[in-house]
């Protein structure tokens, strides 16, 4: 699952979707994002937060074993 903060209270928040949006700029993806206490906002997906600041990296791709 996808996760990001909340740009309101900072509390995590889940991205549900992405789409790729026209703007003045050519296409921008979009993430719409709802947070734990239901704020919910639509912003590009380079203005999503990191949840945490993981000292090591953890990667669980969804990649395929085998
Ligand atoms: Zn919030």
């Amino acid at each position: 699952m996808d996760t990001t903060l909340c740009p309101d209270c900072g509390a995590l928040a889940e991205v549900q979707w992405r789409d790729v949006m026209e703007s003045t700029d050519g296409p921008i993806e979009h993430a719409k994002i709802m947070c734990v206490s239901g704020h919910w906002f639509l912003l590009p997906v380079e203005h999503l937060v990191q949840p945490t600041p993981t000292p090591v990296e953890r990667r669980r791709s969804p990649a395929r074993w085998g």
